[in-house]
């Protein structure tokens, strides 16, 4: 079964899956549609390390070290939708070559001799320790392998909250096959992949901006001056988990939407606050804080 969600855009599709709203944006206005030739298909994926019950858990406990500052209304929340998900993303991989050149300090020390005038006018020569930086010119090229970039291709889940739950552990990479995905919600590849390598690239060449700062030799560098080109690029399509939660709270307000990393279980989502609470606690450190500097105030007064 193919759709298309008439809200966020996410193209999905499933089977054995029952579902009547896009598990993204919970809209109902979600039509079947033709299948499509134009997308990529997956080479490879990332297997989901647990089911609905161990994303439950991890939910639960990310809710349960929150609660000292959220809405008391969570302990009793309820999940209004659990969906798992494939998302599409591109894995980038390159080799940076990098022309550099820069000024490199390297630091000395050096005896000075000086003069110093005592108060009654006498002078003496003395010696002191300084340390000075020599600088020297340095050009080369630097050779960087660009491996783990991973950008998403989802329509359903915006770019800032897939990089709030990554990485993903790519090493686990499998070469995907049908069987993998089946019971789950697969989104199609809903990013262009000229638009997605545009995006891996400036990722990967800031990163390699880094690795050049980093590896400049000396105590110091200055002038540092560099251009990348990439080489040897390549741009899979990959598969990796996530569970989309859609958690009602309070029957006034729409349900919260968390996404969980389905290979690690790191957590993404606006969590509602408790403006009391947290009052209350900023009050509490007040009090606290008062105390003590009443008790040193009281310690410190001389014994009469
Ligand atoms: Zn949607």
């Amino acid at each position: 079964m193919r759709f298309e969600c008439g809200q966020c855009g996410a193209a999905l599709s499933f089977e054995g899956v029952r579902t009547q709203t896009c598990p993204y944006c919970a809209s109902p206005s979600f039509v079947e549609r033709p299948a499509s030739s134009s997308r990529p298909d997956p080479v490879f994926t990332v297997a989901f390390a647990g089911d609905a019950q161990w994303a439950r858990a991890h939910l639960d406990r990310w809710i349960g070290r929150r609660m000292i500052i959220a809405d008391s209304a969570l302990k009793n929340g309820s999940v209004d939708e659990l969906r798992g998900i494939y998302l599409p993303a591109f894995l980038y991989s390159a080799v940076a070559r990098t022309d550099y050149t820069a000024s490199i300090g390297e630091h000395y020390t050096e005896t000075e001799t000086y003069t110093k005038t005592a108060d009654d006018g006498t002078k003496t020569t003395e010696t002191r320790q300084v340390t000075r930086t020599e600088f020297r010119p340095l050009a080369g090229v630097h050779l960087g392998y660009i491996t783990d970039v991973v950008v998403s291709a989802s329509a359903g889940l915006d770019h800032p909250t897939f990089a709030r739950i990554e990485p993903f552990e790519l090493r686990q990479l499998r070469r995907h096959s049908p069987a993998l995905v089946s019971g789950f919600i697969q989104e199609e590849f809903s990013r262009e992949a000229d638009e997605c390598l545009r995006v891996s690239r400036g990722a990967a060449i800031d990163e390699v901006g880094e690795e050049v700062r980093r590896f400049m030799p000396g105590d110091s560098h200055a002038d540092l001056h560099w251009s990348t080109k990439v080489e040897w690029e390549s741009l899979d399509p990959v598969l990796v988990p996530v569970w989309v939660f859609a958690l009602r709270y309070r029957g006034d307000r729409p349900p919260l939407r968390v996404v969980v990393n389905g290979q690690t279980g790191k957590i993404a989502g606006k969590l509602p606050l408790s403006w009391w609470k947290i009052l209350l606690l900023v009050l509490g450190a007040a009090a606290i804080v008062t105390v003590i500097v009443l008790l040193i105030l009281h310690l410190r007064e001389p014994p009469p």
